[in-house]
């Protein structure tokens, strides 16, 4: 929103020019001065003066000032020199003509002193009579009245361009619409959402650029349900729309439109309306994750609290004779769930600490290849179908980095190739060390993942929604933690796969010295 330049003090000083020299004319002067109040300065300034030049101005004003010190209030008609109590040398005129009787008049509007108008004529001229008082004082109201407009002007300027300043700077999109839902505002947040400049928008109809569509795809605008189509008691001042609108480059993007309608009495009808329009995609995002969330927990901790039930009902039927395998295989069963569940509980824990920044981490040295054969000893037992490989270069150098955090780190990324191969495969752990960071690389040959999801694996509660992995048990917290833990020590992990043929999970981790 451009702010037009007004040329407001060019424009006043030039008619306080004209009513001073029409002044001054009427009333025989040689020269004349006018002050308007300065509301930044408090003090009256020169707004126009006549016949005088700038020097002889400048040292006049405070003359006057000390001469008249009560003038905002009253008339006066006066000779410069005896009013004062000492002897200045007098003003001359552009012409240069000593000049010495002085009238001088408050401009008033209503009870209001908007500024000062002085006459003067040179040295030994008549001094003022009453009715060159009258004749200056009417001239001091249009004058008056030319500077209380100026001061009008200038504060509705200021209050304009204070307007303009806080839409501009709103985060928020700000767009005003008319009657004919045109678009007659578009602040900066609005292009920066939309991609759309403001003078391509401005006069077109809102509903062809934006066309808001509701959560079924359906478009909202030219319906009962856009706030300027309603009936008045369907939307009495505010309403708020949610949906998609369309940018420039053709995406989707979530909002809620709120609309503040201006309503035109005598029909009822909405005369235009300021609508803010939030981008809630993040919002969106985080209350798909969080209803995702809360299904995928019930999930995961029903199915293990539903087998340890089924499990302790039947051992403990009074009228059941088991066996010790049987008893055994029951147990182990409760075991194997009771620490599923005891894991799920651990990550969830680790995954709110790291997300409140309360995860410490406890360096000492590691040897990353002692780790990777301990987590294969513990997870090999599981798998059954897969096989193992250990490979690291020799002299592979001690990493400082916290012991416990790095096993997490690698159990996770085992764990998940063991989970991610139904079918078994060969699995390897291979560290390679470079100049200044080591790389650890975990492979697998199993389901793979599709490139859609490579970005978005690490994010948390994030799963993928193929239907083989949706087979597998799991929150979709593996990888945040991994991704969390390896940051915090000052390295990066990422992921290369092809579906259906496996992939690689490499992170890495500075060399650095112990501190
Ligand atoms: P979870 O395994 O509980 O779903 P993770 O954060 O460990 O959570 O993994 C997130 C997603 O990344 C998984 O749901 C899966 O889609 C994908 N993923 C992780 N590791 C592998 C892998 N080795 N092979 C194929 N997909 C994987």
């Amino acid at each position: 929103m451009e702010t037009p330049q007004i040329p407001r003090q060019a424009d006043l000083q030039e008619t306080l020019r004209i009513i001073l020299k029409n002044a001054i004319e009427a009333l025989g002067g040689s020269a004349g001065v006018v002050a308007t109040w300065s509301e930044t300065e408090h003090r009256f300034m020169t707004s126009g003066c006549y016949g005088l030049d700038t020097k002889t101005m400048e040292r006049l004003l405070p003359l006057l000032d000390e001469a008249i010190p009560d003038l905002a209030t009253s008339v006066h008609n006066f000779n410069l020199l005896s009013a004062l109590n000492f002897d200045p040398p007098l003003p001359t005129s552009d012409q240069g003509l000593i000049l010495n009787p002085v009238i001088a008049l408050p401009l008033r509007v209503g009870r209001r002193s908007v500024g000062l108008i002085y006459v003067l004529r040179r040295l030994g001229a008549d001094s003022f009579s009453i009715p060159d008082q009258a004749t200056l004082a009417a001239f001091a109201r249009q004058a008056a009245i030319a500077a209380d407009n100026a001061r009008l002007v200038q504060t509705l300027s200021e209050e304009k361009e204070k307007m303009e300043y806080m839409l501009e700077g709103s985060a928020e999109g700000i767009m005003g619409i008319d009657a004919r839902r045109r678009i007659v505002g578009f602040n900066s947040a609005m292009e920066r959402l939309t991609g759309y400049p403001r003078e391509v928008v401005l006069g077109q109809p809102c509903h062809q650029v934006l066309n808001l569509r509701d959560w079924e795809g359906k478009s909202v605008c030219n319906t009962t349900r856009c706030p300027m189509l309603m009936r008045p008691d369907d939307c009495t001042s505010n309403c708020e729309l949610q949906g998609e609108i369309q940018t420039a480059d053709g995406q989707d993007v979530e909002v809620a439109m709120v609309y503040s309608l201006m309503r035109s009495y005598e029909r009822g009808q909405p005369a235009s309306a300021v609508i803010n329009v939030r981008d809630i995609r993040r919002l969106r995002e985080i209350e798909n994750l969080r209803s995702t969330f809360l299904s995928m927990l019930g999930h995961e901790l029903q199915t293990p609290l539903s087998i340890i039930k089924g499990y302790t009902d039947t051992l403990a039927r009074s009228d059941g004779k088991w066996d010790k395998k049987t008893l055994h295989h029951g147990l182990e069963v409760i075991e194997e769930e009771c620490d599923r569940l005891s894991k799920l509980v651990n990550r969830l824990l680790l995954a709110s600490r790291i997300e409140t920044r309360t995860v410490t981490l406890k360096k000492d040295e590691v040897q990353l290849p002692a780790v990777a054969s301990k987590v294969i000893r513990r997870l090999e037992a599981t798998a059954g179908k897969h096989n193992f490989e250990v490979s690291f270069n020799p002299g592979f150098p001690v990493v400082y980095a916290d012991p416990e955090r790095m096993e997490e780190v690698i159990t996770n990324l085992v764990d998940n190739a063991i989970k991610y191969s139904p079918l078994g495969g060969k699995i390897t752990i291979t560290g390679r060390a470079e100049v200044d960071h080591v790389k650890v690389t975990v492979a697998d040959e199993g389901i793979g993942i599709p490139r859609r999801d490579l970005e978005r694996i690490f994010d948390r509660f994030r799963r993928g929604d193929t239907s083989q992995v949706q087979k597998v048990r799991g929150v979709g917290l593996g990888l945040y933690i991994c991704k969390s833990i390896v940051e915090a020590h000052g390295g990066r992990i990422e992921v290369s796969s092809e579906p259906g043929a496996g992939s690689r999970f490499t992170f890495t981790l500075p060399l650095q010295e112990k501190r």
